[in-house]
């Protein structure tokens, strides 16, 4: 199997059959019979393996070049088991930025059972380097790009610094999917996905993967999906796996308008930054450029907020919906502050760099004249909301950028 799209769609065969049906059935079995008492049959419970479940495993472990995948109910479950993996007076050191599920789960929940935690901006190798020296560190764990200010990791570095320290490398990968990186070929150990997000793609299923580089770190893995029992149920498997089929075609849509969308808000009167590392100013862009091989499809920006009303903003998309997660083939809006990062402080948020006129937009794979103008007119209608009005300037911006309204296809009726 050559290229990534063909593997998508053809790189586990389906041969489990004699009808010829080009799909993997979903076995919805909870219990398999043996064959005779003392027989080692295949399957025999399907917490502890389904074949539905298993097509996808191995799915998401050849897309990520690991060892061994699995699946999970949610993707805080796949990170709750390979938590568990540890014991209680192991340090793990986790970047300052990761998903805010996650950092709960960390701090509120293995916290009381007595994993040790050291909290690192992972943009600072020297600062990572030092709470890597610590005692009993055993493992690295971040995200590929940070959320949601797009900051991009340096998975090679931290990785090898990680090794030099003798802990493992955990990354989630959830932003950046094995389409654009394969964080275990630079280094990592196991590779986390919500799978919810880019991998299922549809916003119709809750589901987590994780992706292991040694059999070592398979029968700890194991023991923990077994034993927690936080397994993905076989229709949601067969769902992650129906949308990985696209996830090719999906990214490269996805993060052609985010580029699009992004150099549009660069020019923007209302926007005072946008961070995107596909943008040239970005300060993630070289080692993005280096590491990855794209951008992917969410961005976040910054509106003037003595011009602009971010909430007024929000509030006036028509195309983008005002909804939490990313990843799928709709477009989504949502203003940090007050929807994923509420339950931070102010005082914390400001520090990380979540302003109050925050706003991030997950790009989906509608045409981006339809997106660009539903922003045109949600930042309009922020302008307004000020007593402002730069909607002049903002008629004059798509032509700017050659960007046509109307194109040589003609608009389908008007946009949701
Ligand atoms: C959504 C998300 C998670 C949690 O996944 P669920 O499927 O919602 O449990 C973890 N990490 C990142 C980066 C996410 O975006």
């Amino acid at each position: 199997m050559s290229y990534f799209s063909t593997q998508l769609v053809h790189g586990v065969p389906v041969h489990d059959n004699a009808t010829g049906a080009v799909n993997p059935p979903i076995y919805n079995s909870s219990t398999f019979a043996f064959e005779s008492v003392d027989s080692m049959p295949r399957w025999d419970y399907a917490r502890s393996g389904n074949p539905t479940r298993e097509f996808l495993e191995r799915q998401v472990a050849q897309l990520e070049h690991g060892v061994r995948g699995f699946a999970f109910a949610s993707g805080l479950a796949a990170i709750h088991a390979t938590l568990s993996i540890f014991k209680p007076g192991d340090r793990i050191v986790v970047g300052d930025n990761i998903y805010g599920g996650t950092y709960s789960q960390v701090n509120e929940f293995f916290h009381r059972w007595g994993l040790l935690f050291t909290v690192v901006d992972t943009q600072d190798l020297d600062a990572v380097r030092a709470a890597l020296a610590q005692d009993d560190v055993k493992a690295l764990y971040f995200e590929t790009l940070t959320n949601p200010l797009l900051r991009v990791n340096d998975v090679a570095a931290l990785a090898g610094l990680a090794r030099e320290a003798g802990a493992i490398t955990i990354v989630d990968n959830t932003f950046v999917s094995p389409y654009l990186q394969n964080p275990l070929d630079l280094g990592a150990d196991i590779v986390l996905h919500s799978a919810t997000k880019y991998l299922a793609g549809h916003s119709d299923v809750i589901a987590g993967v994780a992706v292991v580089g040694s059999e070592e770190l398979a029968d700890r893995l194991y023991y923990a999906q077994n034993r927690l029992g936080g397994v993905l149920p076989p229709q949601e498997s067969d769902a992650v796996r129906r949308g990985i089929q696209t996830l090719a075609l999906r990214i490269d849509r996805q993060q052609e308008n985010a580029q699009r969308i992004a150099e549009h808000l660069e020019a923007h009167p209302g926007v005072t930054a946008v961070h995107y590392p596909g943008l040239a100013s970005d300060p993630g862009h070289e080692l993005a450029a280096r590491e990855l091989r794209g951008f992917g499809g969410v961005l976040s920006f910054e509106v003037d907020e003595d011009l602009v009303d971010p909430v007024v903003v929000l509030n006036a998309f028509r195309l983008f919906r005002l909804a939490v997660s990313l990843g799928a083939v709709e477009s989504l809006a949502e203003l940090p502050s007050r929807m994923t990062h509420f339950e931070l402080p102010r005082e914390e948020r400001l520090k990380i760099g979540i302003t109050d006129g925050l706003i991030r937009l997950s790009v989906g794979i509608e045409d981006v004249r339809d997106l660009l103008a539903d922003l045109d007119r949600a930042l309009a209608a922020g302008a307004a909301g000020r007593g402002g009005d730069v909607k002049g300037e903002l008629a004059n911006l798509p032509a700017k950028l050659g960007v046509p309204i109307v194109g040589e296809q003609e608009p389908v009726g008007a946009a949701a």
